[in-house]
């Protein structure tokens, strides 16, 4: 019998949380560069060679400030924040989708002080993403829609 066989049904709950599926919280500390977010992986396989991702983050918390080769294709399931993608910073809610291109800088943060949480869907194997140097945060801080959502 193989045991790594995933059941072709898991139920969903209110608290956006699935049957089976471990819930993984975000270590962090003072140095992270992310903030109170939890991340739950659906679903991968091989043949197709992605993963479908669950990231929530509480009423405070963001994502990485980040970019690397691999894109992201997002859907936001659970209340409604704000994003960055590249020069871009948009208001987004419930069921947007956000593409996010190869090597573009990208953030996502609840701003509407509510639990925040999307879908994300990226390669299995993939390169590690970099983040911003100081020269790197001073050039996307020169566009004050930039600057504003990155805060001080
Ligand atoms: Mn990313």
């Amino acid at each position: 019998m193989d045991t790594e066989t995933p059941p072709n049904f898991r139920p969903g709950t209110d608290a956006f949380r699935w049957d089976g599926v471990a819930y993984q919280p975000y270590k962090q500390d003072g140095e992270a560069p992310f903030k109170d977010i939890s991340r739950q992986t659906l679903f991968h396989d091989d043949a197709l060679a992605c993963e479908l991702r669950y990231f929530e983050m509480d009423d405070k918390g963001y994502s990485t400030l980040e970019r690397h080769e691999h894109a992201h294709a997002v859907m936001i399931l659970r209340g409604s924040g704000q994003c960055m993608v590249g020069e871009e910073v948009r208001d987004v809610r419930q069921f947007d989708l956000v593409t996010i291109p190869a090597w573009t800088w990208h953030q996502f943060r609840a701003t509407a002080g509510e639990a925040f949480g999307f879908l994300c869907m990226v390669n299995m194997t993939r390169d590690r993403p970099v983040l911003p140097s100081e020269d790197d945060l001073g050039r996307m801080r020169a566009n004050p829609a930039v600057a504003a959502f990155l805060g001080s």
